[in-house]
């Protein structure tokens, strides 16, 4: 009887924790369940994610002359106000009552060579630019060493990195962009592209998530620099947002 007793007693105790470990099991999954969604709450907050209907012409997130004596004040308001207002509005036109209003840019810059040329250059216009004005910042912004260490690892050093962006901003045949991304498989890379062309389009030679964007149109540059394309290459290396490809990059890598 008693050996009995305490055998029930010890089947309780065993019932008891097996009830607690399912109980901890559950509030784990739960745990995890909440950190996914918040997952992908944050890769939709991404730009490249939201639809064309939610497109906004946001403003700059800094003053025309804030990034002076880099970019000068007068090339920042014509950019801002002239060259990226016509790429949004003419974007919003091209789209407008086609089904590519439902569709994400990401989505439409993959199937980019099937859609009118406004779409195209148009989307592209308006999609660099808000890259290109978010990924500078007054005087420059550091990044962790975290990401240092990722970048040395990539590229060799932070000057080879350098290098090679700025050739790929030099080297580009008349107008268009210089980029820093990665590739689905995780992996940094450099390119550039033409005209309103970027990295996530169908048409570009190597695909990927763009990290860092530089103009390298003349009207990006040509008030302050003239020809000297690559003294604004310089000045640009003065005002990388770096903390905001840093986040682009984690949200790309994530997003896998
Ligand atoms: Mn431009």
């Amino acid at each position: 009887m008693l050996l009995r007793n305490s055998l029930n007693k010890n089947n309780m105790n065993t019932m008891m924790m097996a009830l607690l470990i399912v109980v901890n099991l559950s509030q784990l999954t739960n745990e995890q369940n909440n950190r996914t969604s918040n997952l992908k709450m944050s890769i939709m907050e991404t730009k490249e994610n939201k639809r064309a209907t939610e497109f906004e012409f946001k403003s700059l997130p800094y003053s025309y002359d804030a990034l002076e004596p880099f970019i000068d004040k007068m090339t920042m308001e014509i950019h801002y106000s002239r060259h990226h207002k016509a790429y949004f509005d003419n974007f919003i036109k091209a789209i407008s009552g086609t089904p590519i209003e439902q569709m994400s840019i990401r989505e439409i810059f993959a199937g980019v060579s099937k859609f009118p040329a406004a779409v195209r250059n148009n989307g592209g216009g308006y999609f660099n630019h808000e890259l290109y004005w978010d990924n500078m910042a007054p005087n420059g912004i550091g990044m962790s060493e975290k990401f240092k260490t990722l970048l040395i690892t990539h590229f060799g050093s932070l000057e080879k990195l350098k290098e090679d962006f700025t050739n790929a901003g030099m080297t580009r045949f008349g107008s268009g962009w210089a980029w820093l991304s990665v590739d689905d498989n995780g992996n940094l890379f450099i390119s550039s592209t033409p005209n309103q062309d970027n990295p996530l389009m169908d048409v570009a030679e190597k695909r990927g998530t763009p990290l860092l964007a530089m103009d390298v149109w003349e009207h990006a540059y040509y008030l302050k620099y003239q020809n000297k394309r690559v003294d604004y290459i310089n000045a640009f290396w003065n005002i990388i947002n770096w903390k905001v490809v840093e986040e682009r990059y984690e949200k790309a890598v994530i997003k896998k």
